[in-house]
């Protein structure tokens, strides 16, 4: 066997490389890219559990498309907080960034909370601010409860 590093995932030419997706994550973010109508019949490859010096495995997703809309942006920062976004331009990285979700989430989410003004009111933008970004928590502006992020609804 030979010790040279086989380059697991094909290297593209231009497009969106999201990297240090702390591995299991990238199924969850696969689905957000899946709902995207932008990104309909656009390549995507995904990788799972490779290492990494930094997260020990890691999940890898490259799309063929120069830009991710900031919803989708933001809907990713919401299910895998610091993971990576790399622009590519004829195969070299042009930009990295590191995303976090928003402080405030402006209809990103649904509220459960039944009674909630923003269940009832058509047309009312959903509103959660980042209570508590350790613990992943967001609080609805509107009726003041505290909830997880993974226990609401994305509205896409
Ligand atoms: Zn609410």
């Amino acid at each position: 066997m030979s010790n040279k590093k086989i380059q697991m995932i094909p290297k593209i030419e231009c497009g969106i490389v999201i990297d240090h997706i702390p591995a299991g994550d990238g199924i969850r973010i696969l689905e957000i890219l899946q709902r995207d109508p932008g990104l309909k019949n656009v390549p995507i490859t995904f990788g799972m559990n490779y290492q990494s010096n930094k997260l020990g495995t890691k999940d890898m997703l490259k799309i063929q498309k120069e830009d991710l809309c900031e919803r989708t942006i933001q809907h990713i920062s919401l299910v895998s907080p610091g993971v990576t976004i790399k622009r590519i331009r004829n195969f070299e990285v042009v930009e990295k960034v590191s995303i976090q979700p928003p402080i405030d989430l402006i209809n990103l989410l649904k509220c459960l909370n039944p009674g909630c003004i923003s269940q009832n009111e058509p047309g009312l933008k959903t509103h959660f601010v980042l209570s508590d970004p350790e613990n992943k928590r967001v609080t609805c502006v509107y009726c003041e409860r505290e909830f997880f992020i993974n226990e609401l609804s994305p509205i896409i």
